[in-house]
């Protein structure tokens, strides 16, 4: 069983390398983001709650992510491990869901710190922007939102990791395949 908890700031890569991830350890993807966006296109009423807050780049109460996730945990039963995506992004988040995993006696292997400097992120996410479609790429005072949001209340969740020896950090800069191959290394060596 291997969980995974891919982080990093909004514009690292972690969607792109988590699609990579999937493929080759046949992990479940969680992605809270992914899953909002589809509430929202779906007009659900949790849609309707996380719309507010994405807009302005702000985090989703944790009870509202959290239970969203618990779910999602629940339903895949037979699954080789998870791969989490976007999620723990606050110290909060991070303890219920040792405390979700723990009913299952399946633990976090390790956490994947995707590291890119923020003139590099904005640079990404504003060419995300062209094809992404999501209004939280689009401009730059709500791009520059997410970037203090993370840095003031997510990141705080690496240092939660890294006390547990858990936390593995990798440059997030340089070709698709080089980021995934340090990220494969790191993977590999918490399976042996
Ligand atoms: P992302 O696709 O991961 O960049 O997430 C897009 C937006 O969804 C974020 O800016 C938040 O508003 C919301 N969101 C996604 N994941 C979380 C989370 N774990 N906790 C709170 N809000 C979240």
């Amino acid at each position: 069983m291997l969980n995974i908890v891919l982080f990093g700031p909004p514009g690292a890569g972690k969607g792109t390398q988590s699609e990579k991830i999937i493929e080759k350890y046949h992990l479940t993807h969680i992605s809270t983001g992914d899953l909002f966006r589809k509430h929202l296109s779906e007009g659900t009423e949790l849609g309707k709650l996380a719309k507010k807050y994405m807009d302005e780049g702000e985090l989703v109460p944790d009870e509202v992510v959290i239970r969203m996730v618990d779910l999602k945990i629940k339903e895949k039963k037979d699954t080789s491990g998870f791969i989490f995506d976007g999620f723990p992004r606050t110290v909060n988040q991070a303890k219920a869901l040792d405390g979700l995993l723990e009913n299952r006696r399946q633990p976090i292997s390790g956490m994947i710190l995707l590291e890119v400097d923020e003139e590099e992120l904005k640079k990404r996410i504003l060419l995300r922007a062209e094809t992404s479609g999501r209004s939280d790429d689009q401009d730059m005072e709500k791009i520059n939102n997410r970037i203090r949001v993370y840095k003031e209340e997510t990141l705080p969740v690496a240092g939660y990791y890294q006390k547990q020896g858990k936390l593995y950090g990798i440059k997030g800069v340089g070709s698709i395949e080089e980021i995934f191959q340090a990220i494969c290394k790191a993977i590999d060596g918490l399976r042996v």
